[in-house]
């Protein structure tokens, strides 16, 4: 009886509405608004991280394990700052994003990564995202009974934050105009640090750009099961080559799917006919170089026409 009603103290204790933190990297990005819409929701105040800086990719290199991918050595460098600010944070264990795919196996193992590396610092709130098992508005209900919120709340929760955060890919724009298609990952085209510079360089160069939209694989048959990786595939495959100058993919050092999808996008251009280049970031060189290979790239499209 006693652990009964401790366990119902515990659950309706003031301290289900702490602050949490959301870092400004990675998992933020592959569901836009949805876990700021859903922490909202239940009324917990959310705390972001800073935007990414020079000083947050010399810090991930610094603390993070050096065989992590750059996206991930950034989380690590995002929630260091949260740590100072919140007692808590929220990592989810992605399994599948999309019914169908997979998702990156690093992205399975975060919360477990996080807590190696940061040692009881803050608490790590969880939840296994995979929609091959179950649908996201039962993970995100269940997180909201986790947290200590009524079945009733945790639902309305849930689905005020699907609704909040339901906004389809916009389709690539269409316009007369040929244009640069930057592709990746939607942490790496998200992240301000990482992919406006590239933007602003084509911008100058006084060619047309735009980034892919992030969104799901719209489940035609595909090589690849990785989600993000199959939605960049089919995007190139629809890509006409009257309107699309060039490709460029923005990947990551020590990226096991680029390296495995990379040879699929360069295949399916070539045989486009799409000029193809990937610019590989990592914590030392991010950005380094980037303008020459960029003027390059451009010089010898616009030599072709
Ligand atoms: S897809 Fe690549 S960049 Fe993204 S988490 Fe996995 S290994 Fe890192």
């Amino acid at each position: 009886m006693r652990t009964f009603i401790a366990s119902l103290f515990h659950r309706n204790r003031p301290g289900r509405l702490r602050p949490i933190g959301l870092p400004r990297a990675l998992h933020p990005h592959l569901q836009p608004g949805l876990w700021e819409a859903f922490f909202a929701a239940l009324g917990v105040p959310v705390v972001l991280s800073e935007p990414t800086t020079r000083a947050t990719l010399e810090r991930a290199e610094l603390i993070s394990e050096t065989e992590h991918c750059l996206p991930v050595k950034l989380l690590d460098a995002h929630l260091e700052e949260l740590g100072g600010r919140v007692d808590r944070v929220f990592v989810p264990r992605i399994l599948s994003l999309h019914r169908g795919f997979i998702s990156c196996p690093k992205l399975a193992a975060l919360p477990d990564a996080v807590r190696a590396q940061f040692r009881g610092r803050f608490e790590v709130v969880t939840a296994d995202v995979d929609e091959n098992r179950r649908p996201l508005e039962q993970t995100l209900a269940e997180l909201g009974r986790t947290l200590g919120f009524a079945p009733a709340e945790s639902t309305a929760a849930a689905r005020q934050a699907l609704a909040a955060a339901a906004s389809p890919a916009a389709p690539i724009a269409d316009s007369d105009r040929r244009r640069y298609l930057l592709i990746g990952h939607p942490y790496n085209l998200a992240d301000a640090y990482l992919a406006d510079p590239i933007v602003r360089k084509l911008e100058e160069l006084g060619v047309a750009v735009e980034r892919l939209p992030a969104g799901p694989p719209r489940g035609a048959p595909a090589t690849l099961r990785w989600d993000t990786s199959a939605h960049m595939l089919e995007a190139l495959c629809a890509l006409d080559p009257a309107r699309c100058a060039g490709v460029i993919q923005l990947t990551s050092f020590n990226c096991g799917c680029d390296s495995m999808a990379g040879p699929y996008y360069r295949e399916t251009l070539k045989a486009a006919g799409i000029p193809f280049m990937a610019l590989t970031l990592d914590a030392h060189s991010a950005l380094a170089g980037l303008d020459t290979r960029l003027e390059a790239f451009v010089e010898s499209i616009a030599g072709r026409a």
